[in-house]
């Protein structure tokens, strides 16, 4: 069975790509199942710049099929803070826990319409010879003033679905993936891994 090698250690991410990719009857491994692997530094300024080292580099080491996925958000008011460092927000050793606790602190005091955000997801497909493309998708919302829900991971319990009016932390992951950055970066993903394989197939 053919594998598709997802370069990051977030269990949360590796649960909503497995759950999409599922369809295509692949082997969806992780960071988790390969150790050994060597740290990717996330220097790019750009997530699709960072999807495509992770990609290009564990896909190298692996010497097979590889994804490089790289997501944050971007937060209006802050002029798109926290961008490509959305996991360190609050410092080396942030969790998701001081990062939204920081994002409800700088936002103290903005309007609700002031309070735009987006999601992004950049996904790059790498083989062992070379960077396939990379993907991205977006999705849009509001900062909440407070935590609503455990769902999700990250900053979900603080991100606002107007049109639904929950967070995704209260919004059921099957309702995420129909409409989230990874979501939809993830449908045009699954339409370039197919071609690839049939291209690559035999
Ligand atoms: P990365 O591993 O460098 O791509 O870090 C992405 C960070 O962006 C995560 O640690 C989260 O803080 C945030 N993030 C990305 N996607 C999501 C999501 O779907 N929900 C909540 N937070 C997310």
């Amino acid at each position: 069975m053919k594998e598709l090698l997802i370069a990051t250690r977030n269990k949360g991410k590796v649960r909503e790509i497995a759950d999409i990719l599922s369809p295509l009857g692949i082997k969806v491994t992780s960071l988790n199942d390969h150790p050994g692997m060597p740290d990717i530094v996330e220097d790019g300024q750009t997530f699709r710049a960072n999807a495509a080292k992770k990609a290009v580099v564990i896909a190298q080491h692996a010497g097979v099929l590889v994804m490089g996925e790289d997501s944050g958000l971007e937060v209006d008011a802050l002029g798109g803070r926290p961008g490509v460092y959305s996991a360190r927000y609050s410092g080396e050793n942030a969790t998701d826990e001081s990062n939204n606790d920081l994002l409800i602190k700088e936002l103290s005091g903005v309007p609700v319409e002031k309070r735009t955000a987006r999601y992004r997801c950049a996904m790059a497909l790498a083989d062992k010879d070379a960077l396939i493309d990379v993907l991205e998708g977006s999705c849009e919302g509001l900062i909440a003033t407070e935590r609503r829900g455990t769902n999700g991971f990250g900053y979900d319990p603080l991100f606002y679905i107007p049109a639904r009016q929950k967070t995704f932390g209260e919004l059921d992951l099957s309702v995420k993936q129909t409409m989230s950055h990874r979501a939809v970066a993830l449908r045009q993903f699954l339409l370039l891994l197919e071609r690839y394989l049939v291209a690559h197939s035999g």
